[in-house]
């Protein structure tokens, strides 16, 4: 009898490593390993929710159209070239199912997200690694890592956990340089704290090989909920619709992701916040002795002097209740990532690395 065996790549997935939320015995304790919003979502989007629970035991709508009208109203897009997912994290995985099996290769940065490799094993395609310059994207790189065998580029712009990001020009000189049927992905998890950026839009509209996702988990604090979105050629969206379960999305998520998109006043706060601690937490970081890379996310990549120091910053921090991102398994095992909180949990990380500092001499 033969075996029970998986499909080919499944064994190679290492497990997803969440941010931690706990310490043993702190119980004042702050988070900022998640680059999640320190403000959480809306108080409109919490309205929407309690509203739609009522109707809890009516199935959603599939079609998502109240959803992608109020995105496409919100960003001037056509909301017929919209889909919608369990967190832009699905639609990534569509992308995968949809475009990439075993013998395809899956192209991305050196440190980029962790669900891209994990999102090509599952569909038994191989993940390329392009290195990086100096932790940030390098476009010639990514076209030299490119074969016949391509079927996806995968970069966050910004991307995570570097907060690093490239110029329409450098993505637009990477989509022409693609094979014929690789499909570039542009992750925008990021894309809505950088002001004035599009997230990639007019590139999408100009070309048909390139892809665009959002997410409601980051500026729109609403990560726990699980909603992001989609944006490309109306073909390629008609090709991910077929794989998309009908009813990925409840009411609840689709009622508050509508209620957040169009809370334009509280968006453009929770942005300008991030912007002003981020600076801050960066200038204040840099006055202690640690560098860091200009971020355009809500996040610091903070770069320790070696790795011994970062975990030894890591574990103090941790001592009083402040946790950040160990980024080792993204090839950056000297650095911390630091989500961008509040002012006064900004100031508590500054505080934390201070007394480390103090404690050392
Ligand atoms: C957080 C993040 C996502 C978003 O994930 P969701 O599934 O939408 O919560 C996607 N890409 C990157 C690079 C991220 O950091």
């Amino acid at each position: 009898m033969a075996p029970i065996t998986p499909q080919p790549g499944i064994m190679e997935i290492a497990l997803y490593q969440g941010g931690q939320s706990h310490v043993e015995g702190v119980s004042d304790v702050l988070k900022l390993s998640s680059n999640e919003n320190p403000f959480g979502p809306s108080p409109k989007a919490k309205q929407a929710i309690a509203e739609a629970v009522a109707e809890v035991h009516r199935y959603p709508n599939t079609d998502h159209a109240p959803l992608r009208a109020a995105i496409g109203e919100v960003h001037g897009l056509d909301p017929e070239r919209i889909i919608c997912g369990v967190g832009s994290d699905e639609v990534l995985q569509f992308l995968c199912q949809a475009y990439a099996g075993p013998g395809d290769e899956v192209v991305h940065t050196e440190h980029g997200f962790a669900m891209y490799p994990i999102l090509a094993h599952a569909v038994g395609a191989t993940p390329v690694v392009a290195r990086e310059r100096e932790r940030v994207t390098d476009v010639d790189a990514l076209l030299a890592a490119c074969t016949e065998r391509t079927k996806l580029v995968f970069i966050a712009n910004p991307n995570n956990p570097t907060g690093t990001m490239i110029g329409g020009n450098e993505i637009a000189r990477l989509a022409d340089g693609l094979p014929e049927g690789a499909i570039l992905v542009l992750d925008g998890a990021y894309a809505e704290f950088v002001e004035g950026y599009d997230g990639g839009v007019s590139l999408v509209d100009a070309r048909d090989n390139v892809f665009m996702t959002r997410t409601f988990s980051k500026l729109y604090g609403l990560g726990g909920l699980r909603i992001g979105w989609g944006y490309g050629p109306k073909e390629i969206i008609d090709v991910l619709s077929r794989i998309r379960q009908p009813f990925n999305l409840s009411e609840i998520q689709m009622a508050a992701a509508i209620a957040a998109v169009r809370d334009r006043d509280y968006a453009e706060f929770c942005r300008a916040e991030n912007t002003r601690m981020r600076a801050w937490l960066a200038r204040e970081l840099a006055a202690l002795g640690v560098p860091s890379d200009t971020s355009l996310a809500n996040f610091v990549l903070a770069r320790f002097a070696d790795v011994a120091e970062a975990e030894a910053v890591d574990m103090h921090l941790k001592s009083r209740g402040v946790i950040v991102r160990r980024v080792a398994s993204y090839g950056l095992p000297n650095c911390l990532r630091i989500t961008v909180g509040d002012e006064a949990g900004c100031q508590r990380v500054v505080d934390g690395i201070r007394s480390f500092q103090e404690a050392r001499r």
